[in-house]
């Protein structure tokens, strides 16, 4: 939906025109010709993601249906399966371009053929009294449209992470979701997840003292994929790169373990442009991030580093050691004061996924304030494009 010259100006508003001659301008004169478009459109059956053996059985009175935008690894692999394994929503219909994998899946959720819909029969939505909700799970550069198509339609949104490209685009979704009075949410799934929200309340408790320093890397290697066939390497859908996809877990972290939202940020980004992978995006971002009662947190992201995502909070009495620290499944924690190790495990990660989908629910259902909102999208977005605009500039951005 978005043509070449449009792509080219929401770079420039992302990047901030009028810089000096950078690998930012010199990826966005290269970009385009061989990358994928960013439109919605049909896309092969995903790497990874597992369809249930046997469908879902019938909803629960009240359940909220949901149609998820997207059939990708993480729509099969992880949203679906949240959607239909919460209490209070089920899958209600799916949407995707490409019409024999829509099928594969509805038939796995024992959905009706009038349940698909494509990326152009979307719109008729509108009609369908089974879907009261939609969940996106496209890439990141579509998010913005396609929720204010789903408001358009009348209906909720549950948005996958990050929020949007901009934060103009963040902005925008809000304004379509207040002017449709629907819920919109962001699927932080950290913020149900039992180990991160146990490192939360431990912070909040004192158990390492003031919080001095925290360090975040959220790092793998991307293969031999380039943006002809992977849409996290091109800047018109993914954005700046790692750092949104991957370091944003990171980010967060620092945010809901200070409980503080950065004052200022430094950041810095490694370009490999003579990498076919990394022709439009950094393959590395680093950022030194100060926060107001003088923490300062570091964050290494890369798609070109080995495998890593820890989180480690050093505070004035100890330290805490997240190691994996926010994946899907098998996290780990331990405190450590003095030579005093403790190990905890606060239940299994796996159940993040439909806890977060059960929250929409009660957020659509009772009300309830959604603890993922739009605003926390724009907020983080803020923050990645200070992040952005400090590696261009060389300068510390004041928040
Ligand atoms: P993916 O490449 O596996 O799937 C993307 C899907 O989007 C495709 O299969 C296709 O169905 C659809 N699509 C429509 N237009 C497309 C286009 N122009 N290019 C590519 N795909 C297009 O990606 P994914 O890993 O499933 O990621 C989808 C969303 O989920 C992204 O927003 C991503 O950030 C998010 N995600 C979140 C987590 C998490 O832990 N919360 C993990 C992975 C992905």
């Amino acid at each position: 939906m978005t043509d070449k010259n449009t792509s080219r100006r929401t770079f420039l508003q992302m990047t901030g025109v009028g810089l000096a001659a950078s690998p930012w301008l010199a990826a966005c004169a290269t970009a385009q010709s061989t990358s994928i478009p960013r439109r919605a459109q049909g896309m092969p059956w995903p790497n990874w993601g597992e369809l249930p053996e046997t469908p879902p059985g019938p909803p629960k009175a009240g359940s909220v249906g949901i149609a998820v935008v997207g059939l990708g690894g993480y729509g099969i692999g992880k949203s679906l399966p949240a959607v239909a394994e919460a209490e209070g929503t089920h899958v209600a219909a799916v949407v995707s371009g490409n019409p024999e994998k829509a099928a594969k899946v509805a038939a796995a959720y024992g959905l009706p053929d009038d349940a698909i819909y494509s990326y152009d029969t979307f719109a008729r939505i509108a009609e369908d009294d089974r879907i009261e909700a939609v969940y996106i799970v496209l890439p990141t550069g579509l998010h913005a449209e396609w929720t204010e198509f789903a408001f358009a339609a009348g209906k909720h949104v549950i948005c996958e992470k990050p929020m949007a490209l901009t934060p103009a685009e963040c902005e925008r979704m809000i304004a379509a979701s207040k002017r449709a009075n629907k819920k919109l949410m962001i699927a932080y799934r950290c913020h149900f997840e039992p180990y991160n929200l146990k490192a939360t309340e431990l912070m909040k408790a004192g158990a390492i003292g003031a919080i001095q320093t925290i360090e975040t890397t959220n790092c793998y290697t991307v293969g031999t994929a380039t943006p002809a066939d992977d849409w996290r390497l091109v800047k018109a859908l993914t954005g700046g790169g790692a750092l949104e996809d991957y370091g944003l877990y990171g980010l967060q972290a620092t945010m809901y373990l200070t409980g503080e939202t950065p004052s200022k940020v430094i950041g810095q980004t490694e370009w490999q442009t003579e990498d076919p992978r990394f022709t439009e995006i950094p393959a590395t971002t680093r950022a030194e991030i100060h926060f107001p009662s003088g923490a300062v947190a570091n964050l290494t992201t890369s798609y070109n580093m080995p495998g890593s995502n820890t989180v480690i909070a050093t505070g004035t009495d100890g330290k805490l050691i997240m190691d994996p620290a926010t994946y899907y499944d098998g996290n780990a924690m331990k405190l450590v004061k003095g030579d005093a190790e403790t190990v905890l495990t606060p239940g299994a990660s796996s159940v993040q996924f439909s806890r977060m989908v059960q929250h929409f629910a009660d957020a659509i259902r009772k009300d309830v304030e959604i603890k993922t909102p739009g605003e926390m999208g724009l907020r983080d977005s803020k923050i990645i494009q200070a992040i952005y605009k400090s590696a261009q500039t060389g300068e510390a951005v004041t928040l």
